[in-house]
């Protein structure tokens, strides 16, 4: 019955792996997709994981029973408080609905759906660019899915101007997508100045805040600082929906451990909203699972876990900004034509290169390094023994 079906397309990001296997080439770099590797190359489970799953896998009153349709309350809870802050009035006042969700991708999925059945607005403004996955999640959430300017390609930095232009001109209460920091793919996140400016125009206008937050204390190392922006639009009492993802802080990614949170007006509708949240989960995925999620509060929950945490979660982001580094002065080294500072001043996992997509294919073909067509590097598969093979490839891309 399906014999006439069309082959779907590779995803964007994902086919770039495929076209990495099936690459013979010994000498072949992978910096397609956004997952931390070691300066070995080898993916990293952290330490404070492994010990938390041991605790877990020793003690023998841990069932496998089925989580409520919200998740984990404990996880809920200490997700909130990550993100917010423990001094958050908006959770000092119960407005705050949390529920788990299927890491960041199933949190957005579920946000957008919400606010598909319940919000006033159906028009949802992303960053162009941005994450290649938001725009099918919000389309298929019932949402009409529109871009505001982020990026200059001029200056490989923020378009300001742009970003408030469109803003400006968007309907009253449209819903916003905002990256919390480290912004994917272009590395480039508005500074707190200019948050703020964004923050009172969005209120302004009764705008909508739905932060995606993929890379709490990735982008800078510390976690609270990479919550700086959301905070600032808690701390002026409105509304927002926050996504947020366990893949990347934790080197949970396949776990698929994220939480939704929606601040509320107050503590009232928060409950409601939350008894509308388990409408929208329980036919899509019944309930969250449990073994992600039980890491994650096991960590958050010990002082003593959570400190170890922030200590390997920084040697992470450290060895990122000194990858830029090293790059960085491998182009200098070799005279590479341009002005590659935006390499060390963009953040996050990724560098938004500047390459253009034929410079990008002839990398592939000549080098066997692979990345995203719009010439995305994630930094976290470069390191020593590879980054002189990128700054070759990089020199002779634009320079041939
Ligand atoms: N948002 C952004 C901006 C991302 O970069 C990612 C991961 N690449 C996600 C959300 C979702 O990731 P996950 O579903 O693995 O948590």
């Amino acid at each position: 019955v399906f014999a006439g079906l069309a082959q779907a397309p590779e995803d964007p990001i994902l086919g770039v792996t495929v076209a990495f296997n099936k690459d013979p080439s010994p000498n072949k770099v992978n910096l397609g997709v956004g997952a931390y590797r070691t300066e070995e190359g080898k993916p990293l489970v952290l330490n404070v994981v492994r010990r938390a799953e041991q605790m877990l896998v020793n003690d023998p009153t841990r069932y496998k029973e089925y989580l409520p349709i919200t998740g984990l309350a404990d996880f809920n809870k200490l997700s909130a408080k990550l993100i917010f802050g423990a001094d958050s009035p908006a959770i000092q006042e119960n407005r705050v609905a949390t529920v788990q969700c299927l890491s960041g991708t199933g949190s957005l999925r579920v946000g957008g759906e919400f606010l598909g059945r319940h919000y006033h607005e159906r028009t949802i403004y992303i960053p162009q660019p941005t994450w290649g996955n938001h725009v099918k999640v919000f389309a298929l959430s019932g949402l009409t899915v529109k871009t505001y300017r982020y990026y200059d390609p001029a200056t490989r930095g923020l378009d300001l101007k742009g970003f408030l232009e469109d803003l400006s001109s968007a309907p009253t209460g449209a819903i916003v997508l905002l990256h919390a920091c480290a912004h994917n793919p272009t590395g480039v996140d508005p500074t707190i100045d200019e948050w703020e400016q964004i923050r009172q125009l969005m209120r302004s206008k009764s705008m909508l805040p739905f932060f995606d937050s993929a890379y709490q204390g990735f982008a800078s190392g510390n976690l609270d600082k990479d919550a700086q922006s959301v905070r600032m639009f808690v701390a002026d009492g409105g509304e927002l929906l926050m996504a947020q993802s366990y893949a990347k802080n934790m080197g949970l990614y396949g776990e698929r451990v994220g939480a939704l949170s929606i601040v509320c007006g107050s503590a009232d509708v928060a409950g409601r909203v939350e008894s509308q949240l388990k409408l929208v989960t329980r036919p899509m995925i019944s309930s969250p699972p449990l073994h992600g999620a039980s890491i994650v509060a096991t960590i958050l929950k010990d002082s003593e876990m959570y400190h170890e945490w922030t200590v390997e979660l920084k040697a992470m982001a450290d060895r990122i900004i000194s990858m830029r580094q090293q790059l960085f002065d491998a182009l200098k080294a070799r005279g590479t034509p341009g002005d590659w500072s935006h390499i060390i001043k963009q953040i996050g996992m990724f560098t938004f290169t500047g390459l253009t997509s034929e410079q990008v294919a002839f990398m592939r073909q000549e080098y066997h390094i692979y990345m995203t067509s719009d010439g995305r590097i994630s930094m976290a598969g470069l390191n020593a023994k590879n980054v002189n093979q990128l700054a070759d490839a990089i020199h002779a891309a634009v320079t041939q």
